[in-house]
């Protein structure tokens, strides 16, 4: 049977993209089909409107930190134009990733698609039926709202980047990701903002040390948090909505988010009648190699709920293209993967927490808390903390977790010592630079304290 493409992908976002690109390069016939805008998630309505968000919410940090370095500041703040100038740059990196698609040949086909087969794909709009050698899913995920009456006045995150106005106050339901670095973009931008988390304390899978730190950090800056609580129920009451608590508590906010995590766009697609195997939350099931149960059908990215993180979906992208395309099979390593939260302050972190580490080995940890020198001249107590964990004695480095003035910076470089597995010496050599917060993890003496058996000591 004759096909139409040698690859057709579903899904213009950081995996579909990067794969399409990859394999036009290595000569195949491509085409890439996308219902709403060419960039996904990440570019559109993800990491980069939110980081933009997130330095104006900075601005004010700054400003408070004004008065002390001698400076006197009248700042006022205009969501409107943030709002368009964020709008204006996400709309040239929407042009930029349509030019870099272009340029290799890729086609791009603004249409719904469907799969009718392990070859065949629908597209809703024009009706047209294409063939494809090989077909790969990048559809991405989408917000999960918790099924509860009223739920259709909560926002996601998706809204949150097209307020026409900012609330006077905000109720955000979730305690990872998104939960909180909009926490901390709403407070820096002056709204009254709680969280309300079903869990007892945020950020569950992180160092136990960060998850603290930055509680108490988010707290100092005004935010409150109501753990162990869900929200049961929203109704409208005038220009507000009152949010019903499980403990039994009404209370009335500007606007309620959502920030439940995910779910993979595989509704609609037709990927059981094609034969493509789904797990329980409608993930594509994927082989290493990103293949799915059919053949013909590959899948990366969000839509495989394998590590939802966008660098990730594009490594996973460039794999699958060099796989099928250029004879030169690369199964993506999940292994050893950092990631940082953006809130105000940071949180990141690579390798493995305490609580993991001290399951495995005998280990030891290095733990240095300090007001960040920005701070000094100022009242602001907050601190910022640094935790590195290695094998006993001085053995390879574990993990590192950093809460603070930039922990991703830092976390993203050491990434790369750890993956060539330094240990304590490799960081020892290192000569600090002076004054800087990172100089810490290159200057530690001696364990904060060890584990020995699965018990701490010292
Ligand atoms: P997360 O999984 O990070 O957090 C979801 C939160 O919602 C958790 O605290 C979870 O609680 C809670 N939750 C889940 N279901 C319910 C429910 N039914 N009722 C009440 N609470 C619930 O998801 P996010 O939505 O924050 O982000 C989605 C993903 O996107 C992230 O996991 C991450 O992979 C990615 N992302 C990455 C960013 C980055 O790299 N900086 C930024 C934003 C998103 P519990 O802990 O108890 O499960």
């Amino acid at each position: 049977m004759s096909h139409d493409y040698d690859l057709l992908v579903i899904g213009a976002g950081s995996g579909g993209v990067r794969a399409a690109r990859v394999a036009a390069t290595h000569g195949a016939k491509v085409a890439i089909v996308e219902e709403y805008r060419v960039g996904g998630t990440c570019v559109i309505r993800g990491c980069v409107p939110k980081k933009l968000f997130v330095y104006a919410a900075r601005m004010a940090d700054t400003f408070d930190l004004a008065p002390s370095f001698g400076w006197q500041v009248d700042a006022r703040f205009d969501w409107p134009t943030l709002v368009a100038n964020k709008d204006k740059e996400i709309a040239r990196l929407e042009a930029a990733y349509v030019a870099a698609l272009a340029k290799p040949g890729v086609e791009i086909i603004r249409d719904r698609a469907e799969l009718e087969g392990p070859d065949a794909v629908r597209l809703v709009k024009s009706g047209r039926t294409l063939r494809a050698k090989t077909i790969l899913v990048a559809t991405g995920a989408h917000p999960f709202s918790p099924d509860i009456p009223g739920k259709e006045l909560a926002i996601s995150s998706n809204e949150a980047f097209h307020l026409e106005a900012l609330p006077h106050s905000i109720l955000i339901e979730g305690g990872g990701y998104i939960a909180l670095e909009f926490a901390t973009i709403f407070a820096g931008l002056g709204v009254s903002t709680t969280i309300v988390h079903r869990g007892e304390r945020i950020l569950r899978g992180f160092d136990d040390d960060m998850r603290e730190g930055l509680e108490a950090a988010l707290i100092g800056r005004g935010i409150r948090i109501i753990y162990q609580t869900t929200i049961k129920a929203l109704r409208r009451a005038g220009k507000d909505i009152v949010a019903s608590f499980s403990d039994g508590v009404d209370a009335p906010f500007g606007a309620v988010m959502f920030a439940t995590g995910r779910v993979p766009n595989t509704a609609g697609l037709g990927l059981e009648k094609a034969g493509v195997t789904l797990g329980e939350r409608g993930e594509v099931l994927v082989d290493a190699y990103s293949r799915s149960s059919v053949s013909s059908i590959y899948a990366v990215g969000d839509v495989t709920n394998r590590v939802a993180l966008t660098p990730v979906a594009i490594r996973e992208g460039q794999a699958f293209a060099e796989t099928v395309f250029n004879n030169n099979p690369i199964a993506v390593d999940h292994s050893e993967i950092g990631t940082a939260v953006f809130a105000e302050p940071e949180v990141a972190a690579i390798g493995l927490t305490e609580a993991a580490a001290r399951t495995h080995d005998n280990i030891d940890v290095y733990v240095a808390r300090f007001r960040p020198m920005a701070n000094t001249l100022s009242l602001r107590s907050e601190r910022m903390i640094m935790k590195l964990i290695t094998e006993a004695d001085g053995g390879k480095v574990l993990g590192l977790h950093i809460l603070g003035h930039g922990a991703a910076e830092i976390v993203q470089m050491a990434a790369v010592a750890i993956g060539m597995g330094a240990k304590k010496a490799d960081f020892d050599r290192a000569i600090a630079m002076h004054p800087t917060a990172a100089e810490e993890l290159v200057t530690f003496k001696s364990p904060s304290y060890i584990y020995r058996n699965g018990v701490r000591q010292g």
